[in-house]
């Protein structure tokens, strides 16, 4: 994958009092880049209003500010506890992104300099729990894309390697990943790759990691000593899909090393799709497929669709009898 280099840099005065945050004005200074100085991350007013067609350009852009709230939120699927990290939004286009639904067309890539707050956070919940908890970073953002541009992820994993009863968790669909190999993770960190079929990813992940790529990835970081699932995600009932997600799991069994297999976990969680991604999908990459499909699909919530009972559950027991099939040895941890 190519750096991602912005086309602008949106910034808060703040930012400059992080040295994390000079060195990347500086950086981007130096690339003749456009920083231009703006009062709130959340309120830049001249990107409130633009267009649903000018979402791809959007996500060109970066962010730079300061996070106000840090709340870690309990959990109950891959984490025990979800940390407000130091990025939200990304540069890829996933036509299904969940962040579209929260911040529509602002779900340009943000970085957030107080990352030491951050951690403080964590370590006072460590204190306070008192007993081993998995905490989940960058779930509205993708921390292997982050640490391209920070170096945050890495940093992380070293404060964790440095904590008792603390394991964080992050999940990636990139593959960006040998800063990381040599990071002092002490095995407190665990990796989910997220997987998709080849023809998945390439009509609907745009801006992400080949299958290929990722799957590289995941074996690296195995070597490298730390755990690593896979998060199947999300799965999509196309036409044909269950042919390819066969080949996808047949690509896995051969593709992955013997030993990742052998301490494998699987998170598979379906897909919903909301108006939000609909409209901007539209009107933004109007010859991308769309995955709004009202005769396999029902009203989740008001505005977010997922598939019916009958299409999902039958999925589940075919997915299930891949997976027996073709990664015997894996637990999974949870299909939603
Ligand atoms: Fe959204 Fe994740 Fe895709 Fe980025 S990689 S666009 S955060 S789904």
């Amino acid at each position: 994958m190519r750096v991602f280099i912005p086309t602008k840099v949106y910034f808060e005065q703040e930012v400059k009092e992080y040295e994390q945050g000079r060195e990347l004005l500086e950086r981007y200074e130096k690339l003749n880049i456009p920083l231009i100085q703006i009062e709130a991350h959340h309120k830049i007013e001249e990107l409130r209003h633009q267009p649903d067609k000018e979402f791809t350009r959007m996500k060109k852009y970066l962010i730079l500010g300061t996070r106000k709230t840090i709340k870690l939120t309990p959990n109950d699927k891959s984490a025990d506890f979800i940390v407000p990290f130091t990025s939200s939004g990304c540069t890829a286009l996933c036509l299904y992104c969940y962040l579209v639904c929260h911040y529509k067309t602002n779900s340009y890539l943000r970085v957030f300099l107080n990352r030491d707050e951050m951690m403080n956070k964590v370590k006072q919940t460590i204190n306070k729990a008192g007993e081993h908890k998995i905490y989940e970073l960058g779930c509205n953002s993708d921390m292997v894309l982050e640490n391209t541009i920070t170096g945050n992820l890495r940093w992380a994993i070293e404060e964790f390697g440095k904590l008792e009863n603390a394991t964080a968790t992050f999940a990636t669909k990139f593959d960006m990943v040998d800063d990381l190999l040599k990071a002092k993770h002490n095995g407190h960190t665990q990796m989910r790759v997220s997987v998709n079929p080849v023809e998945i990813i390439r009509r609907v992940e745009f801006g992400t990691s080949s299958l290929i790529e990722r799957i590289h990835a995941a074996n690296k970081m195995l070597e490298a000593g730390y755990r690593v699932g896979l998060n199947i995600a999300p799965i999509i009932l196309e036409d044909g899909w269950e042919l390819m997600y066969e080949e996808m799991f047949q690509q896995l069994a051969e593709q992955l090393l013997p030993k990742l297999k052998g301490q494998l976990f699987i998170e598979i969680i379906f897909m919903t799709y909301g108006l939000p991604n609909f409209n901007i999908n539209a009107a933004s990459m109007p010859k991308a497929v769309d995955l709004l499909n009202k005769d396999k699909m029902r009203l989740k919530s008001p505005g977010k669709y997922t598939y019916r009972n009958e299409y999902r559950n039958a999925a589940e027991s075919i997915l299930r009898g891949y997976i027996e099939k073709y990664l015997p040895e894996a637990t999974i941890s949870y299909i939603v």
